[in-house]
């Protein structure tokens, strides 16, 4: 008895496993066509200035509108790309559209905010990235100040030497260039000290553990005593509420990007977002009274 209930509980897991697998089998094959097919779109969400209360930077991010599914995450295609091959086309996509964005705001007479693209180990190993970066500026004539990159902990220290490389090619280009996810990967400080990285950006599991947990407390402050050594921007994700935005103020942290002043928003929405948070930072003026 027990023997057939294990069987027939583990016939259920495989099928299970067997459609996951096809699933991903579809949506890979799909995501073959959703450049060509007009299905990719960038969200953007603003990086806030935690001292001045302005919104100084936006990143781009990229959406999947697959035709049955719906929207499709990126944490589920993004690596599904990564794993394919595809994530090389769908970034130069993303910079394409990022500087296009850029070039769009700027004829309309709207003050250009320096744009991060998120970059894998794929774009930054592949043969001509600073010279199609470039290239693009050149064609939209953006600045590159317009322009930032961001790459994971784990992409560079995977990648290490190339990726210093790719990333000081990018500086003498004038873009910088900001350590996403940090303090997920294994980087130890001296590796940190080799890359030529203006920023870094805090991983968004200490920001929601930071007020709860005296020991994610310490890190963070750490984390961002370091950055700070480092003469380095330090900017922190996830930021959900008005605590959480007082105590990186309080120690250190330059800027901060999440829910509490905006999730990322369509084109349309960005500017009159911006203005919406620099307003209510404004009127609210937490911590100044
Ligand atoms: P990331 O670059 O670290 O981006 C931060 C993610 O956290 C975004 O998810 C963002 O929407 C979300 N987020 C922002 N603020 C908050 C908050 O306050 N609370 C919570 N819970 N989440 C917040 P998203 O857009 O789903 O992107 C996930 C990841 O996918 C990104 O992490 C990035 O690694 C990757 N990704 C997104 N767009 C691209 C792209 O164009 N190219 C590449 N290679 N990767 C991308
Ligand atoms: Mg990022
Ligand atoms: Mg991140
Ligand atoms: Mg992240």
């Amino acid at each position: 008895h027990a023997k057939s209930q294990g069987r027939s509980r583990s016939a259920v897991f495989d099928a299970s496993m067997e459609s996951d697998q096809m699933n991903l089998y579809l949506l890979e094959r799909d995501l073959n066509e959703a450049v060509k097919k007009n299905e990719l779109s960038l969200v953007f969400q603003p990086k806030v200035d935690l001292a001045s209360r302005h919104v100084v930077g936006i990143e781009a991010l990229v959406r999947w509108n697959h035709p049955t599914r719906g929207e499709t995450p990126p944490t589920t295609f993004i690596p599904l790309a990564e794993r394919s091959d595809q994530i090389v086309r769908i970034d130069r996509w993303v910079m394409r559209h990022a500087v296009q964005a850029q070039a769009r705001w700027r004829a309309q007479g709207l003050a250009t905010l320096p744009m991060a693209v998120n970059l894998s180990m794929a774009d930054i190993m592949s043969t001509n990235l600073v010279e199609y970066l470039g290239d693009l500026l050149d064609e939209f004539q953006v600045p590159a100040a317009a322009i930032e990159v961001e790459v994971t902990e784990s992409c560079a220290m995977r990648e290490l030497g190339k990726t210093r490389s790719v990333l000081a090619a990018l500086n003498l280009r004038g873009i910088s260039t900001t350590l996403d996810d940090f303090g997920t990967g294994f980087s130890s400080l001296s590796y940190l000290r080799q890359l030529p990285l203006q920023s870094i950006k805090i991983d968004q599991s200490f920001t929601f553990s930071m007020l709860e947990d005296p020991n994610a407390e310490k890190l963070t402050q750490a984390i961002v005593a370091m950055g700070v050594a480092l003469k380095m921007l330090v900017v922190a994700e996830g930021v959900e509420s008005e605590q959480q935005m007082n105590w990186l103020l309080a120690h250190g942290c330059h800027l901060g990007q999440g829910y509490y002043f905006s999730a990322p928003v369509s084109s349309d929405d960005i500017h009159a977002v911006i203005s919406g948070i620099e307003l209510r930072l404004a009127q609210g003026a937490p911590g100044l009274h």
